[in-house]
């Protein structure tokens, strides 16, 4: 592996993404060379926004960060073969709590046996983060509640036209 010029891949469904997943972002980009964050096409999670909507809306926030060395990918299929097709060398996901630890481990095992030259990472977000999901956020703004410190404005007015068509 160069040293100098890691890759990582911050995978997720962004469903939609929130402050917790910038930070783990964030975090990746003070330490590698190039991130990329990787929109799942097929999550096991049944999405609330659609593949189109989770891209784009991604990919808004981020462009709104104005960090050059982040950028937004779509990924169908299996993460490790698209890592591979980008040249990445590293997998990055979010630890928040213990409840995270099962399902990570299961998949670090599982994309560890598909792809050992692959490295996976975890970061821990700001305490502030660390219970904040993409559920809660969908959940406490369909009940009226103020999402706003823990979600981009772009998120804020893409759920109220999304919810409002909804209705
Ligand atoms: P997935 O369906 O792949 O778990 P998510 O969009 O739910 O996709 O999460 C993507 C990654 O971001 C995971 O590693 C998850 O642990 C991490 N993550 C999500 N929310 C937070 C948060 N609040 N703080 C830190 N990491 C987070």
């Amino acid at each position: 592996m160069d040293k100098c010029c890691v890759v990582a891949i911050v995978p997720g469904s962004f469903d939609p993404i929130t402050n917790g997943h910038i930070d783990i972002i964030k975090r990746a980009s003070k330490i590698f060379h190039k991130v990329i964050v990787g929109v799942a096409k097929n999550t096991a999670k049944k999405s609330f926004f659609d593949f189109e909507e989770r891209f784009e809306l991604t990919k808004q926030v981020i462009e709104s960060l104005n960090i050059a060395s982040i950028s937004v990918e779509k990924v169908d299929g299996l993460l490790v073969n698209f890592a591979k097709s980008k040249g990445a060398q590293v997998i990055v996901r979010g630890l928040r709590a213990v409840s995270d630890f099962e399902y990570e481990m299961e998949m670090a095992f599982m994309n560890r046996s598909l792809a050992p030259e692959i490295e996976i990472i975890y970061f821990m977000p700001y305490i502030k983060y660390s219970f904040l999901s993409s559920t809660i956020v969908k959940d406490v703004f369909v009940n009226g509640g103020d999402v706003s410190a823990f979600v981009s404005t772009i998120v804020i007015e893409h759920m109220k036209k999304k919810f409002k068509g909804e209705k």
